[in-house]
């Protein structure tokens, strides 16, 4: 794998699409985990190669060694510390139920019995709700991208989706989708950037240097705000 030593091309994965963070538009990568990506690469001096793929794919292809870094709107979690390391935290997110906009009955997680609730594959929002039908029962079924998943609700095949709150908010603001967010956040989930665990120690302090000094000199608010606002 690659240390990000001059030279060698450090390989991201991202999520396929996950607007704000990455999506595609007339055929370029955009998004505020791209940009941010490009930016710490360009400070530490290393250069990289933008992967999107399904987001339930990238920590294993990140424990293969296949990818060197994953930067995917993917939250901190003990358990996926076991398996990769995490930079400092670059955003809070946070995850949220949605339903349907003339859904009335669901408004937190205690009426999610017997409900069918849609999900990412191998997302913390996906641990949410398999934990609650676990618990209290309930239909979860799994889709690969977030664009499926918020279908699956706005065409009445699902009753709720468990989503990260900015995501949805920003899709939400888009295009009226038929879907609203209801009650409070759920967790206080916060983004990192992975790396192979173990292997990356040199790149990952690149990647909080980078990170670091990005949020002293003012690109870190001038990425997040051109997609968010103030
Ligand atoms: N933040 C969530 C997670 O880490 C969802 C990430 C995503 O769908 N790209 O599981």
């Amino acid at each position: 794998t690659s240390g990000g030593k001059e030279g060698d091309v450090v390989k991201v994965g991202v999520d396929t699409t996950y607007p704000p963070f990455e999506f595609e538009e007339k055929g370029e990568q955009k998004g505020i985990d791209i940009e941010l990506i490009k930016a710490i690469a360009k400070d530490q001096g290393f250069k990289i190669e933008i992967e999107p793929m399904d987001f339930k794919g990238i920590i294993p292809a990140l424990q293969t060694g296949e990818l060197d870094v994953a930067i995917a709107g993917m939250s901190i979690t003990d358990e996926r510390k076991k398996v990769v390391d995490f930079s400092k935290p670059y955003f809070d997110a946070g995850l949220t139920l949605v339903v349907a906009k003339d859904n009335g009955t669901i408004q937190s997680p205690d009426d999610l019995k017997g409900k069918k609730i849609a999900v990412k594959k191998g997302t913390t929002g996906a641990k949410f709700a398999q934990d609650l039908a676990k618990e209290n029962g309930a239909d979860v079924v799994q889709f690969n991208d977030s664009p499926s998943m918020f279908q699956e609700v706005s065409n009445g095949n699902a009753d709720v989706l468990i989503e990260d709150y900015p995501v949805v908010a920003y899709a939400i603001a888009q295009k009226d989708l038929g879907l609203k967010i209801v009650g409070d956040r759920l967790n206080g989930d916060q983004y990192g950037i992975a790396v192979q665990k173990g292997e990356n120690e040199e790149l990952l302090k690149k990647i909080n240097k980078g990170l670091a000094e990005l949020k002293k000199n003012g690109e870190y608010d001038k990425i997040v705000n051109k997609y968010l606002g103030e």
